[in-house]
């Protein structure tokens, strides 16, 4: 039997809801824990409760302490599922994508509706998970995100509903996979790849979503504030308001790398207008062009290759 390592995190799929209040907090004892014999048929489960965060409470560190701990531990298994919030789930497996060097897959699953609610889509979320970490045909894919029976890339998945089951989608690409009843399919593979050793996360990466009448005051304080980077979420294929680039030329001058996605949810950014704060103007100023990646893909990905102990141009780590 294949033998599959489950390491939860938390979130909304290890808790429980008070029938009498209607809140959802995590459980003294992780409901996961009782229910894991369900998939005694599927695989040879060793179970790991890491941590019991909600993903609000994920940070860098703990990202950190996952893939070493993954890294450490992957030996022996056939694939790794990772249980995790699903509000911050998205950063979690791109990190793991960018730091692990494992050839067993790595999947990542949540919940949307607690362990005790009518339609709790945990136990099934966590069931198609272990089927596609123990199947051959998902190595070397990078992190996947299995959720609602499709198969996402971590690098392109994103959360895009509050309360849905079907919240999990990768805008432009689409789903690389599904799981039906018994079986994993793929229908897609990704195109590139990356891997940046880090053992310490102490560079920090700002993030800001651009608006129409933005101006200068909120770039100025990244400078002022310690961060060693910027991700800035511009308008469209990749233009930003004028009032904006004197900010933004002077982190630049400083030294400050400052990466562009677009705030739009589909499509690459490109430098295509030639107008004061288009496209055109932002390349020769230096701005860096992330294609495909959402804000916090990049802002994770900026730290990471910030951190690595492999330096690597971070505008060539920025090309699709
Ligand atoms: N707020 C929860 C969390 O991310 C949501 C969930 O798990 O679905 O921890």
């Amino acid at each position: 039997m294949k033998k599959v390592l489950l390491i939860n995190t938390g979130g909304t799929i290890a808790m429980s809801e008070d029938q009498e209040t209607g809140k959802v907090s995590p459980s003294q004892h992780n409901p996961l824990l009782t229910q894991s014999s369900f998939f005694n048929t599927l695989a040879d489960l060793e179970v790991v409760d890491l941590f019991n965060l909600p993903s609000p409470h994920m940070t860098s560190q703990e990202m950190l302490k996952l893939s070493q701990y993954i890294q450490d531990h992957a030996a022996g298994f056939d694939g790794i599922v990772i249980t995790h919030g699903t509000d911050t789930l998205e950063e979690t497996a791109y990190f793991l994508d960018l730091t692990l060097k494992i050839d067993q897959p790595v999947v990542l699953t949540g919940a949307m509706r607690s362990s005790n609610e009518i339609g709790s889509d945990g136990l099934a979320n966590l069931r198609s998970a272990i089927l596609v970490a123990r199947a051959e045909a998902s190595a070397q894919r990078g992190v996947l995100v299995v959720m609602n029976e499709e198969i996402h890339t971590a690098t392109y998945v994103t959360k895009t509903h509050t309360t849905n089951v079907a919240t999990f989608q990768t805008p432009t690409f689409g789903p690389v996979g599904l799981v039906a009843k018994s079986q994993v399919i793929y229908f897609h593979q990704l195109m590139r790849r990356d891997y940046y050793p880090v053992t310490e996360m102490t560079q920090r990466v700002a993030l800001l979503k651009t608006y129409a009448g933005m101006e200068g005051d909120l770039i100025e304080a990244v400078g002022q504030n310690g961060y060693q980077g910027l991700v800035i979420e511009g308008l469209g294929a990749g233009n930003l308001p004028p009032a904006t680039l004197p900010a933004l030329d002077q982190l630049i001058v400083q030294g400050l790398p400052v990466v562009m996605v677009s705030r739009a949810f589909n499509g690459v950014i490109e430098d295509i207008y030639d107008y004061t704060g288009g496209g055109k103007q932002l390349r020769q100023m230096g701005v860096i062009f992330a294609q495909g990646l959402s804000g916090v893909k990049a802002r994770i990905k900026l730290m990471v290759v910030l951190n690595t102990t492999e330096p690597v141009a971070i505008d060539q780590a920025f090309r699709l």
